[in-house]
């Protein structure tokens, strides 16, 4: 089995989803191999939660890690779950990357897509203001 996907079954048991129930980990592969994971953390405000995936990108570039090649994706049911597009904008920051969408069960289904395929038209630092901002 890819250890890569491995590692994002093994850490989603420590997501904290005590609201929806959704746990989900994700596994990080860094140039050099080395895989940071993370997993979703909740909150009782809501839109104060972060993605397993963002939480996995935000330790490995605390740690930093700036190039990325694969990040896997583990959520809950029979169906693979893609990243939500917050986390896709986010990995996108630092380039291109292989996306591995997998289920818990190790005979389900695993979906294999380009960052960029997930996310065309992305806005990136070229789009980023670098005007005067108005009024000051
Ligand atoms: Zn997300």
């Amino acid at each position: 089995m890819d250890r890569l996907i491995w590692a994002a079954r093994q850490v989603r048991q420590y997501a904290y989803a005590p609201y929806s129930g959704f746990r989900v980990g994700a596994a990080l592969e860094t140039d050099d191999g080395t895989i940071i994971t993370g997993v979703n953390v909740e909150n009782a405000s809501y839109p104060l939660g972060c993605c397993a995936e963002r939480a996995a990108l935000y330790t490995a570039v605390g740690q930093g890690y700036r190039r990325f090649v694969r990040i896997a994706v583990v959520g809950p049911g029979s169906r693979p779950v893609p990243p939500c597009g917050g986390c896709r904008q986010a990995l996108a920051e630092f380039g291109d990357l292989t996306v591995i969408m997998a289920t818990p069960d190790e005979t389900g289904p695993i979906e294999t897509r380009g960052l960029h395929e997930l996310l065309p038209h992305q806005f990136g630092a070229e789009l980023g203001a670098k005007e005067e901002p108005h009024g000051l």
